[in-house]
């Protein structure tokens, strides 16, 4: 795509870049979005209403199975374009902060360090009761159980009506209250508070950019909206700043 000049600009002048990924950027990695109708054995699920406590505090096994299910999907799956062209993109600018709420780990295997991974990640567990982070689950139990209280274990991530890790949240919040670039990559913009970190950086001052095949909430308050797959436009971008 064409993307305009002054986009460019912004980036080549960027002392710090934050980068905002949602489950979009894995699209094109095979990991589906959560606004994506779920085929095969899932198909008469909508994600929105399986990752929920109250979903899994009614059947704890369901969630599990479909929990199992989704890590083999993204065992299976590799980074793709947009996930190497980040990686990349921290060693060609000043500073970098990226800032995922995807749970899959994929920035990781295509290099990112340092990913504040705001959603938790897919590959761990924690005690539903006590909220500590474990690492002796059982993993052929139906419901694995915490060693140290016996309650039920559940994946590592946060759910829909639940707090983000203060940690993660904190390292964000500052990311973007000291960034000169936003982007706001594959992410409909509608899951809060990560849906809020592109307009407090706006009012900071920085340039925001979208990069989404659709339009979303967050597209009228960027300053760039770069229509397409982060997959194509993000090598794009590394590639002008190497040129
Ligand atoms: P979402 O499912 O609400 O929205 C996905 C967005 O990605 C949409 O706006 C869509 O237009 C866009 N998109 C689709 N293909 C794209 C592509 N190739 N390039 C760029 N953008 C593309 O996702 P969300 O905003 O991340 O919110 C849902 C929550 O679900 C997340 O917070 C995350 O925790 C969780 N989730 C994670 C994964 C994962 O880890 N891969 C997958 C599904 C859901």
């Amino acid at each position: 795509m064409r993307i305009p000049a002054a986009a460019l600009d912004a980036l080549r002048q960027a002392r710090h870049v934050v980068a905002l990924t949602g489950s979009g950027a894995s699209a094109e990695s095979g990991v589906p979005t959560f606004r994506d109708a779920q085929t095969g054995l899932w198909a008469q699920y909508n994600p929105l209403d399986l990752a929920t406590p109250e979903a899994f505090l009614e059947d704890p096994a369901l969630i599990w199975r479909w929990y199992r299910w989704r890590r083999e999907l993204v065992a299976q799956a590799k980074p793709n374009a947009g996930h190497f062209a980040l990686a990349a993109l921290a060693e060609r600018v000043p500073r970098l902060t990226l800032i995922t709420q995807n749970v899959d780990g994929l920035h990781q295997r295509a290099g990112s360090d340092k990913v504040i991974e705001f959603h938790g990640n897919l590959f761990t567990e924690r005690c539903f009761s006590e909220g500590i982070v474990v690492t002796d689950a059982d993993h052929e139990a139906e419901v694995p159980k915490c060693s140290a209280c016996g309650g039920m274990l559940r994946p590592g991530v946060v759910w829909f009506g639940e707090a983000i890790p203060e940690t993660a949240l904190e390292a964000a919040t500052a990311a973007t209250a000291d960034c000169d670039l936003f982007l706001s990559i594959g992410t409909s913009s509608v899951v809060w508070p990560a849906a809020g970190l592109a307009a407090a950086a706006r009012a900071n001052n920085a340039v925001v950019i979208e990069i989404n095949p659709d339009v979303t909430p967050q597209s009228g308050q960027s300053h760039f909206c770069l229509q397409g797959k982060s997959g194509e436009i993000l090598p794009e971008l590394l590639d002008y700043l190497t040129l």
